[in-house]
């Protein structure tokens, strides 16, 4: 096995075990590199239940820090899941300036109040042209790769985690964000949680990935485990997709700067 880049800590309320379980994990499934990438802290009102408190981030990196320089026996990365979100990016840029991360991911939770992946929030998908949805969640995605704070792109196309996509255009609707973060050079993450969900496949889904392909777009592998047991999920399968896909390399990042990884 080769790196996971996207997993949680129970700092973020929504996830189980300590972190050394998901680093004992990982080594047991033979991976060489990992990286955590917890949910950033947020101003009070966004969503607080499912992140650690601006308080808390110290104890994360600390922790982290610490498993890093304990584990010879695995490359540890310190990442961060952070939130792209107009009203708050100066917070998000101001907690990524101050820190010394190896790698940020943005990730986009929410459209204005609505919890795009929240089950909470899972009826305004009744409500709503779905098409419609899609437009302004890849234009919120677009804006993210815009903003250059980033080194990827989390869980592309969470947006259908709940299983709600569109009849036809799904690609039309999603290149120009592919595009945006080709221009920009960021990666593109392909996340496996998506396979635990009623999406039912990666995000993004293999048509995109063909075409992030065709665009040379860089990609990293993330799990986005908030259990130990997840650490890797169905990576196999999925590497062997990308491969058939046509790619050859996975990034990594050890403070902010990128490398890659043969897949082979
Ligand atoms: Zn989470
Ligand atoms: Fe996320
Ligand atoms: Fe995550
Ligand atoms: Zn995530």
């Amino acid at each position: 096995m080769l790196i996971d880049y996207h997993i949680h800590t129970r700092l973020c309320k929504h996830a189980n075990g300590v972190p050394e379980d998901y680093v004992e994990q990982a080594i047991k499934e033979g991976f060489f590199e990992i990286g955590f990438a917890d949910h950033i802290p947020m101003p009070n009102e966004y969503d607080p239940e499912n992140r650690m408190t601006i308080l808390e981030l110290p104890e994360y990196i600390n922790t982290i820090n610490e498993l890093k320089s304990r584990y010879s026996e695995i490359d540890i990365k310190l990442g961060i899941e952070a939130d792209y979100f107009p009203k708050y990016i100066d917070y998000v840029k101001k907690i990524i300036d101050e820190n010394e991360f190896d790698y940020v991911l943005a990730a986009v939770h929410f459209l204005g109040k609505w919890g795009i992946d929240n089950e909470k929030y899972i009826d305004e998908f009744k409500k709503r042209n779905i098409n419609e949805v899609y437009r302004e969640y890849f234009e919120t995605v677009k804006k993210a790769a815009e903003t250059k704070i980033f080194d990827g792109i989390a869980h592309f196309d969470v947006i259908k985690k709940f299983g709600y996509k569109p009849k036809n255009g799904y690609l039309e609707i999603a290149t120009d964000a592919l595009e945006t973060i080709k221009e920009n050079d960021i990666c593109l993450e392909i996340n496996t949680s998506g396979l635990r969900k009623e999406a039912k496949e990666t995000y993004p889904n293999d048509e995109i990935i063909f075409k992030a392909r065709e665009l040379d777009i860089p990609i990293i592998l993330g799990s986005d485990s908030h259990n130990p047991s997840e650490v890797g999920w169905r990576f196999r399968e999925t590497i062997e997709k990308l491969k058939r896909i046509g790619y050859g390399k996975l990034c990594r990042f050890s403070e902010r700067k990128r490398s890659f990884l043969s897949l082979t």
